[in-house]
């Protein structure tokens, strides 16, 4: 919980400019200090990590996972190389294995993936349920969700999706209703956010924005998965609730991003999701930029379309893909993310903030997004504790 971080060449806080040659120290799990090397407090704490002279960033904060889930989905991904377009429904190919496997499992799944994200640097992450689409199965996602915490040190944020794909043989207005009903019961299990897959050929904007007013009632943040597949509005939709985040946002038009910017609507790019599913469409970005909106990136990890557990993957793509910079690619994994999740204790690491660092493998984060197929995180820390050293 106290520590001392030496050595650092480079360090991003977010709040303030870049600094060269500075330190940093975490006590209660908190960053109380950051400064010049050379100025470092007499007291500071004995716990020490020298990062000889990496660049050090706050941890990375993944807006937007499905990571609870089990089975792959390697016919689907060998068809789509061979020319298949996707239309969601894959996610019922998930729904089965997942409620086929037992709770433990897709505890060890889950805690696994976590690992490996950690590993490349995330510290906080939103886990969306949506793989079980029956009341029981989905709040059993939940639980596992909640027990997950106390298996990873990650910083969870639980987001209910009952919403994601009508389940093979149910009547719709019919699932549609026992969503509503199950959001109660989802927010005393845990969940602090409602999430809805609102798109062509899932769920339309007035079903979405029946969930989500409903969700709203109930005292959950929300978030919406929006204009992936085709524009249908839903854009327009988060700005009209005031939705933390809009995700996804391929075929956003420019009038939408615009009302996003105004309700302060987080855009949170999913670039390793544009590559999976072998799509063209990498433009959004900017359009969502010139509209003034705040960026987010995140993975998507989910086992169909973003099989992803890596933010600083995502951010090359955002930088190679999307045409962002260095600097805006990493304030989207950071603060941007952050945002999205309303909180203002992770993504920088300002005086206050929790002390979550990734120590990247650099000496600048240009570095990190040129160097593909590297190893781009040395280390990551976590409320001022050394999660590994490499
Ligand atoms: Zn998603």
């Amino acid at each position: 919980m106290n520590l001392t971080v030496r050595g650092i060449g480079r360090l991003l806080t977010m709040t303030d400019e870049p600094q060269r040659d500075t330190a940093l120290v975490v006590r209660g799990g908190r960053v109380t200090w950051t400064g010049a090397a050379s100025e470092l407090p007499a007291d500071a704490p004995a716990e020490e990590l020298d990062v000889q002279g990496a660049c050090v960033v706050p941890g990375f904060v993944d807006a937007h996972t499905h990571l609870v889930f089990a089975g792959l989905r390697r016919e689907e991904f060998v068809a789509r190389l061979a020319g298949q377009p996707y239309d969601g429904g894959g996610i019922r190919v998930t729904v089965d294995a997942t409620r086929a496997a037992s709770d433990e499992q897709l505890l060890d799944l889950a805690a696994a993936r976590a690992a490996t994200a950690m590993s490349h640097g995330t510290t906080t992450m939103e886990v969306k349920t949506g793989y079980g689409l029956t009341p029981e199965d989905e709040l059993r996602l939940l639980d596992i969700t909640a027990r997950l915490a106390g298996r990873t040190p990650l910083r969870l944020e639980a987001t209910y999706l009952g919403a994601h794909v009508v389940p093979a043989g149910r009547d719709r207005d019919e699932y549609v209703d026992e969503v509503v009903a199950t959001i109660p019961e989802a927010a005393a299990r845990g969940a602090r956010w409602c999430d809805v897959f609102c798109d062509q050929g899932v769920f339309t904007v007035a079903e979405a924005r029946h969930v989500l007013t409903t969700a709203r009632d109930h005292g959950l943040g929300l978030r919406l998965h929006a204009e992936e597949i085709a524009w249908t509005g839903a854009a327009a939709l988060a700005a009209e609730l005031g939705c933390a985040s809009a995700d996804h946002l391929e075929h956003v038009r420019a009038d939408d991003a615009r009302a996003m910017a105004a309700s302060g609507v987080v855009g949170v790019l999913l670039p390793t999701v544009t590559l999976s599913l072998r799509s063209a469409a990498w433009g959004h970005a900017s359009v969502l930029r010139d509209a003034g909106v705040e960026l987010a990136l995140a993975t998507d990890c989910n086992p169909g379309t973003s099989w992803c557990e890596s933010m600083p993957y995502a951010i090359q793509l955002g930088c190679l893909a999307m045409g962002l910079s260095v600097d805006e690619a990493f304030r989207a994994a950071t603060l941007g993310s952050a945002h999205s999740l309303r909180r203002d204790d992770v993504g920088h690491l300002g005086v206050g903030a929790w002390g979550d660092l990734a120590v990247l493998d650099a000496e600048h984060e240009a570095d990190v997004v040129a160097h593909l197929g590297g190893r781009p995180v040395r280390t990551t820390v976590i409320g001022g504790v050394v999660q590994q050293r490499l």
